[in-house]
């Protein structure tokens, strides 16, 4: 292992993507689980608090920690793939992109794909993180076979899917045995505290529980096989009408024929706002004028593309004006160029807030698609009513929009708080949840207690049992 204690040397481990920055004694770089053992028995010894880091792109703090041992995953970065069965074994540091890069070799892929490609397979899992393909394919959660981890008390951990049940609200496994009574689980996509419900898998506790259960040192993965071709579309609309149109159609088919060859059935479906697309206009001049919104689709084909095509146009044609300004993607080129189009909307705005001196707060709530029309009605109202700057996007598919809303001073910025408190209230009566993808992490605990009150000391029960100490993950999720 590696022991860094000259913070001049290790200063950008100290800030995640969300710029919440942080302090430690020290770096360790784990090289493998029995020092990570050792690090965990003697921190519970000495009561130091121990934080998990990944990629360090995560949007909630939760891989920084405020103080005590910062351990690192990034030398953690096996990967062993097992192409007749297609699974993978992977260390938690490898990253997102470093995985598909060696799966595409074998014609194969890992299906949740989250925006930030250079993400660690470990934070991913810790996050439940999830993607544009989400809308066909669930959440990492879903892709997880078996994980290896060092609990907080230092046990080592080997659990398969399937192998412990939760019946009757209870956690029982080696010299666990813990009740907990019923907790709200959204049955949408869903990343804000502990996944906790009777009847559920005991793998899926740890799959989201952002750094505070334990140390995920090997992970075993299912991928798929790369279809033989993939049709890419960015449609334009010129108002709601026709978006929502479009969308709940495009929705209720994709569904329907998931399963079925010869049936349009998208794989993701993403949201582009009119404000977004002033942005992208800076570099994209050949978008249509006067337009409302864009939504970008992918559809998988194995074979007899001309058939899917036809009935895309058909679709396209029947619900949107703006029909021949469609641009399709088939070949890989085009459709490197679509993926860098959605791209370009966070890296314009970062640079934006870069050079400009302004800060954002990001929202990540979603909702059942019944009630999807009403929420963006609200989400709309309120963002207007503010009389800042604003875009929205994001994975519409799945009725989860990011909405950035841009301040510069202290005033705006306790605006656009306000603004996401209601949002987070509006949501929480619609029983949806306050992060369907970021997590909670440090800077998002006050938005946990909103959607669960008392129901919260549940989720701290579960993590007084594991880590009686409380030394791992400290400050994420809850104060405890
Ligand atoms: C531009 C941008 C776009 C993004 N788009 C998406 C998106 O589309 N979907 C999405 O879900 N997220 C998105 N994110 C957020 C982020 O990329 C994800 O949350 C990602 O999963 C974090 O991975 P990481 O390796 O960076 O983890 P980190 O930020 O380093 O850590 C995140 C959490 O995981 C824990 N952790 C990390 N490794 C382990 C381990 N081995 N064992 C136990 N706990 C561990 C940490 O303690 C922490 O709690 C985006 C971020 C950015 C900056």
């Amino acid at each position: 292992m590696i022991i860094k204690t000259d913070k001049t040397t290790f200063e950008n481990y100290l800030k995640d993507a969300s710029n919440y920055y942080g302090d430690c004694e020290k770096l360790i770089l784990v090289e493998n689980k029995d020092e990570i053992i050792d690090i965990f028995k003697q921190a519970n010894i000495e009561n130091t608090k121990i934080t998990i880091q990944g990629s360090r792109t995560g949007l909630t703090g939760s891989a920084i920690s405020d103080n005590g041992i910062l351990i690192s995953t990034e030398l953690l970065n096996h990967c062993n793939i097992d192409i007749n069965n297609k699974t993978v074994w992977v260390g938690p540091g490898l990253k997102y992109f470093e995985l598909n890069d060696i799966l595409k070799e074998q014609k194969l892929f890992f299906p949740p794909n989250p925006t930030e490609t250079t993400s660690s397979i470990g934070g991913n899992i810790a996050t439940n993180a999830s993607g544009s393909r989400t809308f066909k394919y669930g959440a990492t959660r879903d892709w997880v076979m078996e994980l290896k981890i060092i609990l907080a008390s230092g046990e080592d951990l080997h659990i398969k899917r399937g192998e412990y049940i939760v019946k009757n609200n209870r956690i029982k496994f080696s010299d666990y045995n813990i009740h907990f009574d019923d907790v709200f689980m959204p049955e949408i996509k869903h990343a804000a505290g502990y996944y906790l419900k009777n009847g559920m898998d005991l793998i899926d506790l740890f799959i989201g529980s952002e750094g505070t259960l334990g140390f995920i040192y090997d992970a075993k993965l299912r991928l798929l096989d790369i279809a033989n071709e993939l049709i890419g579309l960015i449609v334009f609309f010129r108002d709601k009408t026709e978006l929502f149109d479009f969308l709940e159609e495009t929705r209720d088919l994709s569904i329907k024929n998931f399963e079925l060859d010869g049936e349009i059935s998208a794989r993701l479906i993403e949201y582009f706002d009119e404000n977004s697309l002033k942005i992208l206009r800076n570099h994209y001049p050949q978008l249509p004028d006067s337009i409302h919104s864009a939504i970008w689709i992918e559809q998988e084909v194995e074979s007899n593309i001309d058939n899917y095509l036809e009935k895309w146009f058909e679709l396209i044609e029947k619900n949107c004006s703006l029909a021949n300004h469609t641009w399709t993607a088939l070949t890989d080129n085009e459709h490197i160029e679509f993926a860098k189009f959605r791209h370009k909307l966070p890296e314009e705005v970062y640079e934006n807030l870069a050079n400009k001196n302004i800060q954002k707060i990001g929202t990540d709530t979603a909702v059942e698609s019944k009630y999807f029309k009403d929420y963006y009605d609200f989400l709309y109202k309120e963002l207007d009513s503010l009389k800042l700057d604003y875009i929205v996007f994001g994975h519409i598919g799945n009725s989860h929009l990011h909405a950035n809303v841009f301040y510069q001073n202290e005033n705006e910025l306790r605006k656009a708080k306000e603004f996401y408190k209601k949002l987070i209230k509006y949501t929480v009566g619609l029983q949806g949840t306050v992060s369907a993808e970021h997590g909670i992490g440090k800077i998002k605990k006050e938005y946990l207690e909103l959607m669960y009150g008392s129901k919260l000391n549940e989720m701290k029960k579960i993590k007084k049992s594991f880590d009686k100490n409380i030394i791992l993950g400290y400050g994420n999720l809850f104060d405890i």
